[in-house]
């Protein structure tokens, strides 16, 4: 029981998250500021959202506008710019319809009633079961954390939601069980495991799971959430896996840092969902939804797709370069365009720390022995020689 006699005051905010020791006040392009004044170079890009860096000219000018007309309607009405956001997505992947939402893990639990309610009502399963991949990550809620294959994001919160089952990602035997499953509704996957460790998926094996999806009805469904808008090189991780689809759940990059998450369906999927079915009260309103469509617009006009694929090959060649150099401190440089993944031979933690404290520069992990790195996609040459430098010097007193 909580003591509800302690007087003792608490920090206000819930210690869910591990923090650095850095409070970031301000961010201009691939830049934060601590509120001691000094500047970082963000390679971390707030967990691969500010895809065009920190408060992108191009998405301010047009939310400074929405500032001034309107914030919030309700879906209980039309809304002009959710309707063109929409049909831009659609436009871009092989789907047909969107469904608005505030994050990644609401995009997937989405997703997940989607699949459910096709089931049950166009294939007549009621019990079936989801399928999802061992180091998965597909968000927080209670859905998205059973649909997480990862005991350590499930530790504590049982009962988890039944009707998930999980085999090994990349191996043959997951086709294998596939086959002779009967009951699994759908499958979702990420094109590269994010929080996992930076993990791609095998070509040759997601064509294997794509036909056998394709020849026993399953579903499809691709959480494109850290991998989608341009992160791994094309607009969409899974277009470089000549797949369809049936459902994709996108959010982080879509707002450049305003909230907004969707799932995208083929029509045959999306037509379960009747008026009534699903909601989200801010999913989709006027503000979030003009920023995805000026973030959108940003990455025609500045060619960012063009600018990651180009950034990605120089920073790997200088990646790879650097494993050459310190062989016994780096094992793989793995990933895909600028999502990538060092695995290291030591804690990589302590390089993050060093990197931080010594050269002001700023990077995640994944795992105990993966350093990820996500730039901003628009980030320049000399940022990634000053990244390139500050690695070297962190993996040299390593
Ligand atoms: N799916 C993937 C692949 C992710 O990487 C994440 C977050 O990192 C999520 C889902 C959850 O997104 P959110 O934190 O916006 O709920």
């Amino acid at each position: 029981m909580p003591d509800s006699q302690s007087t003792e005051k608490v920090f206000p905010v819930m210690s869910a998250y591990g923090r650095f020791p850095v409070t970031i006040v301000k961010g201009k392009g691939s830049y934060v500021w601590d509120d001691a004044g000094n500047k970082y170079l963000d390679y971390t890009s707030g967990i691969a959202v500010c895809a065009l860096g920190h408060v992108p000219d191009a998405v301010g000018a047009v939310l400074k506008k929405q500032l001034d007309t309107l914030w919030h309607c309700s879906n209980l009405f039309h809304i002009a710019s959710q309707e063109k956001l929409a049909g831009m997505l659609t436009d871009l992947t092989c789907c047909d319809q969107v469904f608005f939402c505030n994050s990644g893990a609401e995009a997937n639990e989405g997703a997940i009633k989607l699949a459910r309610r096709y089931a049950h009502l166009i294939n007549k399963k009621e019990k079936g079961h989801i399928v999802t991949f061992n180091h998965s990550f597909h968000g927080r809620t209670m859905a998205t954390l059973t649909a997480t294959a990862q005991a350590k994001i499930q530790d504590g919160f049982g009962p988890l939601v039944p009707g998930f089952t999980y085999l090994p990602y990349n191996d043959m035997s997951a086709i294998r069980a596939l086959e002779v499953d009967d009951d699994a509704i759908a499958v979702m996957l990420e094109m590269v495991q994010g929080e996992g460790g930076v993990i791609p998926a095998d070509p040759e094996w997601v064509s294997a799971l794509a036909e056998v999806c394709q020849k026993k009805g399953i579903l499809l469904m691709v959480d494109e959430v850290q991998t989608g808008f341009g992160r791994t090189g094309s607009l969409f991780a899974y277009q470089q896996y000549h797949i369809e689809p049936d459902v994709i759940t996108v959010a982080k990059a879509l707002g450049s840092g305003i909230p907004i998450g969707a799932f995208l369906a083929k029509k045959e999927v999306s037509q379960v969902f009747t008026p009534g079915t699903h909601g989200s009260t801010f999913g989709g309103n006027p503000f979030s939804t003009m920023a995805g469509i000026a973030t959108l617009e940003a990455f025609k006009k500045q060619h960012v797709i063009e600018q990651c694929r180009e950034n990605a090959a120089c920073l790997n060649e200088k990646l790879k370069a650097l494993k050459e150099k310190y062989p016994d401190k780096i094992e793989t440089v793995r990933g895909k365009g600028l999502l990538i993944g060092v695995v290291t031979t030591f804690p990589a933690i302590n390089a993050v720390n060093r990197l931080r404290e010594k050269h002001h520069v700023l990077i995640l992990t994944a795992g105990k022995q993966v350093l990820r790195i996500l730039p901003p996609l628009v980030t320049q040459k000399d940022e990634i020689d000053r990244f390139i430098y500050a690695l070297d010097d962190v993996l040299k007193n390593s």
